[in-house]
């Protein structure tokens, strides 16, 4: 394969995608290029592929960690060869919405800083996030911690909108890796707070207890049951759900306590409405919020637990593959045999 030349998995229509010769970007000022290392395949990907939502010829994937292959001019906090994680959105810092904390609604957020996309053998990163949001991934972590940077900042944004104090009590719906990943942030992020996973799959649920979950149970009565006896019969200060739909928001309020909250931190489909008693919220001053991504404040702070070794998700990787096994692992995905996959360069850029 020529220099000039790499492989990148593009979308097809509908959730076909083809790995696709492309050039490979070309490097402007303040601008950087990255040699993959790893990236994770995200419930965001799996949503937009499986929704069609993704227009021919896109390349999806931004959870990633590249090697330093060109700088841009007027770039010098890198050096080639440096291991470096980056988010795909940054926030500007300046707008209304930026100062009023809310950067992740901030319209120049939603830009996408990489190009083409994660899953690439090569990621030309934009000006902004070089500048303010790349990080050089320190020699004892490893690829596969760093690469749970961007969804870790997510999860933790969730946390901090939550309320949830140190020594409080928490539910996690869903014993996926974004589910495992909330346990994980919360365990590093709060000192003595109490988790109980929520998962219908009994090997899901004895992960989570290994991974220091002070419960885990199926839905329904094990789990209130569960959630009753760690808070004396309140219920919890907050419930993290990453299911999704209107079932799930409904279970996770009757897990919350009177003047808890709960957190969406999952996918429904466009216009997809909720049932719940109003009086939830009223009477019972409960609060909904929603998060979908990290702002630069969470992100690093995540950076920070990560590079002290407090949060260390790579128990979550289940799966590595090369992006020529892309298909593959979308599959096993969503046939729930994966955790977490992780994909490195084509085979032609000596990945595999
Ligand atoms: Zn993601
Ligand atoms: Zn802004």
């Amino acid at each position: 394969m020529s220099t000039t030349d790499h492989m990148v998995v593009a979308c097809q229509g509908g959730e076909r995608t083809a790995l696709e010769r492309r050039p490979v970007p070309v490097v402007g000022a303040g601008e950087m290029l990255l040699k993959l290392r790893v990236v994770g395949f995200c419930g965001t990907d799996l949503f937009k592929l499986t929704t069609g939502a993704a227009a021919p010829g896109t390349v999806l994937g931004h959870e990633i960690v590249g090697e330093v292959a060109e700088l841009g001019a007027g770039v010098d906090a890198f050096r080639a060869g440096d291991r470096v994680c980056v988010p795909h959105h940054v926030p500007c810092g300046e707008c209304t919405l930026c100062r009023r904390g809310n950067e992740t609604m901030c319209e120049t957020f939603r830009e996408n800083l990489m190009e083409p996309g994660g899953f690439a053998d090569t990621i030309l990163i934009k000006p902004r996030a070089t500048r303010m949001a790349a990080h050089r991934v320190p020699d004892a972590v490893a690829d596969e911690a760093a690469v749970f940077m961007e969804p870790a900042a997510c999860v933790l944004r969730g946390v901090h909108r939550s309320g949830l104090e140190a020594g409080g009590v928490a539910v996690v719906q869903g014993g996926g890796s974004m589910g495992l990943l909330h346990l994980l942030v919360l365990k590093a992020a709060l000192p003595d707070v109490a988790v109980a996973v929520v998962d219908p799959v009994a090997a899901r649920c004895e992960l989570a207890l290994s991974l220091g979950a002070d419960a885990a149970q199926a839905p329904g009565g094990a789990a209130e049951t569960a959630v009753a006896q760690l808070t004396d019969g309140i219920g919890a200060d907050a419930v993290f759900d990453t299911v999704g739909g209107n079932g799930p928001l409904e279970a996770a309020l009757a897990l919350a306590r009177q003047g808890g909250s709960v957190v969406l931190f999952a996918h429904a489909p466009d216009g997809e409405r909720a049932g719940f008693d109003l009086n939830d919220l009223f009477k019972y001053e409960r609060r909904i919020l929603g998060t979908y991504s990290g702002a630069l404040a969470e992100q690093a702070a995540v950076f920070d637990l990560v590079a002290s070794g407090a949060l260390d998700p790579t128990p979550l990787v289940t799966h590595t593959l090369p992006l020529d096994e892309f298909d593959a692992g979308v599959q096993l995905v969503k046939d729930r045999k994966a955790l977490k996959v992780l994909f490195t360069p084509s085979r032609a850029a000596g990945g595999g």
